[in-house]
């Protein structure tokens, strides 16, 4: 028979019963509240149907009229010691390179020093993976009078975030590799592409400095650059210097977009006011990027732009989705992205008069003749060089930099020819 008090309904667990239960509620409960908050980070906050309607919103709200470009002041008659005793900005030339490439880089640093930096002496800084040898450092320092640093990046900017899934990466490696994206099976070429979009302005060396040039090894300066970059940079309040603005391979940062409308939408005060979308969104393919970017192999640049909370803010939340590994996310299209979201178009500068060759690209301004030993090449020169045949992507009907130029430079006669033939500068 049962006894009466172990009946159900008479049933009184013992303490350290009801303790597990309590216990067992909480923790289901906070693993809900985990959850759900996780969820809300990972989901994005807007449906495919509405990406058109974004880049429609975006383009209505952000776009700027053409602007005149400004024309720096020649300092072609200012004698050296003159220059040399004005208060210089806190520049640097800066050179990502490793150590088999010498030879490109003694390239690089003649032609911009001949040019260039005989007569202003900015200090060159180079970065490398792993530490420059010897000869690295004696050669390139016997191409300049001005000081040379040479430092190493640090291992937790060079390798794989906890958060990336390595199958996933070595997946990304073969398959980009076998559809012949350039580099893209390459690891190292991953590690650089994020270093260069989140890390190069992280470096302690470059602490003291406001801002940087960007120099490749292997690439050429055609013309005599009469005036101090820099200087003009940050007398005009400017933030970004390019040089090329044209298309690459789309394929290697499909997502780097939607990730961006996603970011915007998140954080839409982050968005500049002057912001101008309407050059980099193409109203004959629903109103998507049209994948224009800056050629960054060449910057000029405000080392605060890219140290901002805004710019890191944007920077985390792309490298926190993975595409410089899932994909091939190159620090071209994202500076571009963020100097389009976060800067006035007037902050940003196109450097025309800078002749100038990386690999097959290359521009040489048309009148400025006796300064150069280039031929002129035409605006629309490098528009989409890099587009190989197989990429299935969609160009815009005028060049990159004509759509960034914007206004008369995009007017075609009743012949469809424009009406600017871009040998005006
Ligand atoms: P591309 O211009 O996109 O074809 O890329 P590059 O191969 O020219 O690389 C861009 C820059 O990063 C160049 O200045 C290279 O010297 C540098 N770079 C690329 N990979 C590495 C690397 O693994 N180590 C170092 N130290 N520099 C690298
Ligand atoms: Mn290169």
């Amino acid at each position: 028979m049962l006894d009466k008090s172990s009946s159900v309904l008479s049933f009184r667990p013992p303490r350290l019963y009801t303790r597990t239960v309590q216990y067992a509620v909480v923790t289901f409960l906070g693993l809900l509240l985990l959850v759900t908050a996780i969820n809300r980070h990972s989901t994005p906050k807007i449906s495919a149907p509405s990406y058109a309607a974004l880049n429609e919103a975006v383009f209505q709200a952000h776009s700027q009229k053409a602007f005149t470009p400004l024309v720096p002041k020649s300092d072609a008659n200012v004698p050296v010691e003159v220059l040399r005793a004005r208060r210089k900005p806190k520049a640097a030339l800066i050179s990502l390179v490793r150590n088999s490439e010498l030879e490109g880089i003694e390239q690089s640093m003649r032609h911009l020093e001949a040019r260039f930096n005989h007569k202003y002496n900015y200090p060159w800084i180079f970065f490398n993976d792993v530490p420059f040898d010897d000869t690295f450092k004696a050669r390139t320092g016997n191409l300049t009078n001005a000081e040379c640093f040479y430092a190493t990046v640090p291992e937790s900017h060079w390798s794989l975030p906890k958060w990336i899934d390595e199958s996933r990466f070595i997946s990304s490696l073969e398959y980009l590799g076998a559809i012949g994206v350039g580099k893209g099976w390459m690891i190292s070429y991953r590690h650089m592409c994020r270093w260069n979009s989140g890390f190069f302005y992280q470096h302690p060396i470059l602490d003291d400095f406001d801002w940087y040039w960007r120099v490749e090894p292997d690439v050429h300066f055609f013309c005599d650059i009469d005036y101090d970059p820099f200087a003009f940079m940050e007398e005009n309040n400017l933030k970004y210097g390019f040089n090329m603005n044209i298309l690459d391979d789309a394929r290697s940062f499909p997502s780097m977009w939607r990730q961006t409308q996603e970011f915007m939408s998140e954080y839409p005060e982050l968005i500049h006011p002057e912001a101008d979308f309407s050059w980099i969104l193409d109203h004959k393919n629903d109103g998507e990027y049209n994948n224009c970017q800056f050629f960054s192999n060449f910057e000029i640049g405000s080392l605060d732009f890219f140290r901002s909370k805004t710019y890191n803010t944007y920077f985390d939340y792309i490298d926190r989705k993975g595409g410089f590994y899932y994909e091939r996310f190159g620090d071209a299209p994202l500076h571009t992205l963020a100097v389009v979201l976060f800067l006035s178009k007037r902050e940003t500068h196109f450097f025309r008069d800078i002749g100038y060759q990386h690999d097959i690209n290359k521009q040489c301004p048309a009148n400025l003749i006796d300064k150069c030993s280039c031929e002129p090449t035409n605006l629309d020169e490098n528009f989409y060089k890099l587009v190989p045949m197989e990429s299935p992507q969609k160009k815009p009907d005028d060049s990159c930099i004509r759509l960034w130029l914007g206004g008369e430079w995009l007017e075609r006669d009743d012949n469809g020819n424009y009406v600017k033939t871009g040998f005006e500068f």
